[in-house]
């Protein structure tokens, strides 16, 4: 297992865009920068989505602009195409990678971005090209890489097949979505280690999403194949909040105390990151699905002395 992981909060993205309700610019911009005092090395901050699609997201470019994290922060936006891409292109020295993404199954890139994934690639190729061109790192994100709830399973073979895609578009990371939440540890053993196999040189990483509670047991299963590269949610937003106790991303502060309980490193001050997660709790007005907001840290003897 690795020593030492990455992980990117993809919370102000991935979980901000699925509240029900707005959340103000300025509540964005404070949690976004409790979260980069927190030893966290990669944020990605918004999505330069249409504002009609995702209206919670309608202010990316004030919160770019806004947010003050310390110089040791890689600052990512999520875009869907080359034109959310010239949005933020507007403030190019806010941010320091871009993420594009598409599913590995039709019907759900369809429902997502409405249009085929061959359309997909084709734009993220152009979207990529852009990117490089202002020196910016490129991820690749592949949503419903371990199961479409249109479609079922999704061959590995498919997955792969766009992953590389990805790669020889400049992709220097790709990351595979369990978007709604199928994956199991098998299926992650199998997918990874088919990934390092396919995609030698290439960061690989993990997003994972905590629908069924099988999240952290699928972080292990990637942690056994070498993976060394997360995405998670501060408090464990995202994913649809509806019905009531829906679960979304992997909490950050989860995968933090499970990983520093098995002594692998990860920059972050825990306490911290619960403040933030706290905060975010405060701000949203529901009680949030972490397990350490609940619990709190794992205290030993030593400590409690
Ligand atoms: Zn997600």
């Amino acid at each position: 297992m690795p020593a030492s992981v990455r992980i990117r909060e993809v919370g102000p993205r991935d979980g901000f865009q699925n509240e029900p309700k707005a959340i103000a610019t300025a509540d964005k911009v404070r949690l976004i920068e409790l979260l980069g005092g927190t030893g966290l090395r990669r944020i990605e901050v918004t999505s330069f989505v249409r504002p009609d699609l995702v209206p919670q997201l309608a202010d990316a470019e004030q919160v770019l602009a806004a947010a003050r994290l310390p110089a040791g922060v890689a600052v990512s936006v999520l875009v869907p195409n080359q034109r959310g891409l010239e949005r933020a292109l507007r403030q190019r020295s806010r941010f320091h990678a871009v993420n594009g993404f598409v599913s590995a199954s039709e019907t759900h890139n369809r429902q997502n971005s409405g249009r085929s994934v061959g359309d997909s690639l084709a734009g993220l190729e152009r979207t990529f090209a852009r990117g490089r061109a202002e020196t910016l790192r490129c991820e690749g994100v592949i949503a419903t890489a371990f199961g479409c709830p249109y479609e079922g399973r999704v061959p590995i073979e498919r997955v792969l097949a766009i992953g590389r895609r990805l790669v020889v578009m400049g992709a220097s990371e790709v990351a595979f979505g369990d978007t709604t939440g199928m994956a199991n540890p098998l299926q992650v053993t199998e997918l990874f280690a088919a990934a390092r196999a396919a995609l030698p040189g290439v960061e690989l990483t993990a997003h994972f999403h905590n629908t069924r509670g099988q999240g952290l047991a699928n972080v292990l299963a990637a942690l056994q194949c070498g993976v060394a590269s997360f995405e998670s949610s501060f408090g464990e937003l995202g994913g649809c909040p509806v019905p009531v106790g829906a679960t979304g991303n992997i909490a950050t502060e989860d995968l933090v105390s499970m990983l520093h309980e098995m002594r692998i490193e990860t920059g972050i001050d825990l306490g911290a990151l619960i403040e933030a997660a706290r905060a975010a709790q405060q701000t949203i007005g529901r009680r949030l699905g972490s397990h350490l907001l609940s619990a709190g840290p794992v205290r030993w003897s030593a400590e409690l002395a």
